[in-house]
């Protein structure tokens, strides 16, 4: 039954990410006016915007001009809402869960709008970097040092790497908003898990800049936000980190 409800309200909490994630950019009210169709401006009528459902029964569809919705909607409410079954799946109904729902719904906003827009809102990763550092010395799930420490580690390796492909390459491979959200991601994890966090973002960001360049998709300076790889990096290190850790460990030192 809670894990019903989880995934319910990670649902419902989706719906206001597809809000967050629509108006934050353009420093818009997230509570007026209330949500309207993009194409004809109709406002949407709240049984048409029920979570998941209401994008199946119009098939994805407005009501009102038949134009398609985009299938960013219902991708961000499955997704959150799978994140958040999961999260209660590991952690319970703990203080770590809360901490670990505002982390997840702060990534998949960011990813959104780093894909459509390239780039991350301060806006968003201050006070997420303010709520991870207090939550976690609140419920103990991390000391207030290594929370320190996985701020002012994950800013810095990015700043680093900024900098230096600045000097060497003079080009600019990430934005100051991979700065913020890599701090931010060190705020929720601890150093540690953060490093694992990156290390996976680097891998995995890689593998796919050169399938795109490879199928063609996308040219040598197309822009490839990073900020999504490592939202991916800071899931999967939250979830499966501590695990990923010892297992590599013990495959190094028997
Ligand atoms: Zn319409």
């Amino acid at each position: 039954m809670i894990f019903a409800g989880a995934f319910l309200f990670g649902a419902v909490m989706g719906s206001f990410l597809n809000v967050c994630a629509s108006r934050l950019p353009r420093g818009a009210s997230l509570w007026r006016p209330g949500s309207a169709c993009p194409a004809c401006a109709h406002p949407i009528r709240w049984h048409d915007n029920v979570p998941l459902l209401s994008f199946l029964i119009l098939r994805g569809r407005c009501r009102d001009c038949r134009a398609p919705i985009g299938w960013r909607y219902p991708a961000v409410e499955l997704g959150t809402a799978l994140l958040f079954a999961l999260a209660y799946a590991q952690l319970g109904l703990r203080g770590e869960l809360a901490l670990a729902l505002v982390f997840v719904s702060a990534l998949m906003v960011v990813t959104v709008i780093d894909l459509e827009h390239q780039l991350i809102p301060d806006r968003i990763t201050l006070p997420v970097i303010a709520a991870g550092f207090l939550g976690s010395a609140a419920t103990g799930q991390l000391s207030w040092l290594d929370s320190l420490l996985g701020i002012l580690v994950g800013g810095g390796i990015i700043y680093a790497i900024i900098q230096g492909s600045r000097l060497v390459m003079g080009v600019e491979g990430m934005g100051g908003g991979d700065i913020t959200l890599a701090a931010m991601v060190g705020a929720f994890l601890g150093w540690k898990l953060l490093l694992l966090g990156l290390f996976l973002a680097v891998l995995v960001g890689a593998a796919v800049a050169m399938a795109l360049l490879a199928s063609g998709r996308k040219g040598g300076k197309d822009p490839i936000p990073f900020g999504p790889f490592l939202a991916l990096g800071g899931a999967v290190s939250l979830f499966w980190g501590k695990e990923i850790l010892q297992w590599y460990l013990k495959g190094f030192l028997g």
